[in-house]
């Protein structure tokens, strides 16, 4: 029988009657003649509630607690889908993640999956069970540990399930009907797309659109997975929602795809530092050593031997970057005169790939800020995509404005 992925995220399951209208979406597919894998998250809010704890009971907490903890909002949900769905008279039974085993490397909180044996639930399927649920979001390490895939990972766990078992379909079920040309919440105009390159859904979802996980489009573009965006709380049709797909399945598209935004980031400046050979190296291996992401840099002319570095990262990353550039200070192996931390920016990017072949878009959106009055701290680009980090307070006005700018509201 043809496998199909459903993932359900966490407003989707937020409640025992979410659970049971997500349940009934199940049996739909079911009744098709699927044998259905669904990926539950956990109730929405409980991760963060979760994570919460772990903080206020640790602050620099071992990580494979942190795991421990925060895994533990999808046991809830995978248990209540499945009995849900026993009392829909459709077999069903969960699986925690160590139970499959979905197995992934050891790096605690941002693990990436390795293997997912298929035998144990398709034995189950050849036995007349017609759903595993599975708990979203983890996995367990060859140390026999639990491990969290990251935040959002449910999409992860859910690409995955789908090349494992060679689904016919990836369906992520969420709040919204798709994938839109920004966030709708920021912006009333954003359009609905009815399909997505992978590459631009790629960059929009590194870019900060949190509507599905960096690493899952990652894992459908490589393994080739039919990836759906839709909504659980409308009725659906076979073609509802936005599919992720190869940018030679779509036949019209505008030059910018899309608009995403990262608000919470900051901006760092260490001012003047030696300009020498090697210096690059001094700041930033110390950075990523301290497990800091940095995004993007930009070196200022020097002047008499001396210079600028200034570097984006998440804001709450700010004080492990501070000590590390503090310690580096104090071992000699860089001198700066001062540490400079703007914690009041986000990032704007215009991703497509059309930009390939078109040129103006930076100049274009350049022109747009600067007509709104919103000042350019650092820009980075690359072949699909500009990014610029404004101060935080216009974040909607310029998603607004380089929305309508580029006519986005449009089909291409
Ligand atoms: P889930 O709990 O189902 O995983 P998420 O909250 O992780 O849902 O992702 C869905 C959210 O992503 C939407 O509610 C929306 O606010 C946000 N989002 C950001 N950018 C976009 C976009 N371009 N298209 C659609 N949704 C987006
Ligand atoms: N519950 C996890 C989170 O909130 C994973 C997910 O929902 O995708 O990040
Ligand atoms: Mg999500």
């Amino acid at each position: 029988m043809p496998v199909l992925v459903m993932k359900f995220g966490g407003t989707s399951v937020a409640t025992l009657d979410r659970i049971r209208r997500a349940a009934k979406r199940v049996g739909v597919e079911v009744a098709k003649g699927n044998d259905v894998i669904v990926i539950v998250s956990a109730m929405s809010g409980k991760t963060n509630e979760l994570v919460g704890w772990v903080n206020e009971t640790s602050p620099m907490f071992d990580a494979r607690e942190y795991d421990a903890v925060v895994s533990s909002g999808e046991n809830v949900t995978a248990g209540l889908m499945a009995l849900t769905l026993q009392e829909m008279d459709i077999p069903a039974r969960s699986w925690q993640g160590w139970q499959v085993p979905v197995k992934t490397t050891s790096a605690h909180s941002s693990a990436r999956i390795e293997e997912i044996p298929s035998d144990n639930i398709m034995r189950k399927f050849g036995e007349g069970m017609q759903v595993a649920v599975v708990a979203g979001f983890q996995g367990i390490s060859p140390e026999g540990r639990i491990t969290t895939l990251g935040r959002g990972g449910s999409d992860t766990t859910a690409v995955a399930f789908a090349a494992a078992f060679d689904a016919i379909r990836c369906d992520i079920y969420t709040d919204v009907d798709g994938v839109y040309t920004t966030d709708p919440r920021v912006c009333d105009k954003a359009r609905k797309l009815d399909r997505i390159a992978f590459e631009e859904m790629l960059e929009l979802a590194s870019l900060g659109a949190k509507v599905l996980q960096t690493r899952s489009v990652e894992l459908a573009m490589r393994y080739k997975v039919k990836l759906r965006v839709l909504s659980s709380f409308e009725e659906q049709s076979d073609d509802a929602g936005t599919l992720v797909c190869d940018e030679e399945d779509i036949m019209e598209s505008n030059v910018v795809a899309g608009v995403a935004f990262s608000r919470e980031e900051a901006k760092m400046t260490l001012v003047s530092v030696a300009d020498r050979p090697g210096i690059a190296a001094a700041i930033f291996v110390p950075l990523s050593e301290a497990g800091v992401n940095v995004d993007m840099i930009v070196q200022n002319i020097a002047e008499e031997g001396r210079t600028d570095m200034t570097f984006s990262c998440p804001v709450e990353q700010v004080k492990r970057a501070e000590k590390a550039l503090n310690d580096a200070q104090t071992k000699g192996s860089i001198n700066f005169h001062e540490l400079v931390a703007d914690t009041a920016v986000a990032k704007i990017s215009v991703v497509g790939i059309g930009m390939r072949s078109h040129t103006g878009v930076a100049a274009k959106m350049f022109q747009v800020l600067s007509s709104e009055g919103i000042n350019i701290k650092v820009i980075a680009t690359s072949e699909i995509k500009i990014s610029v980090l404004i101060d935080r307070k216009y974040m909607e006005l310029a998603v607004q404005a380089l929305h309508d700018a580029f006519e986005l509201e449009k089909t291409g």
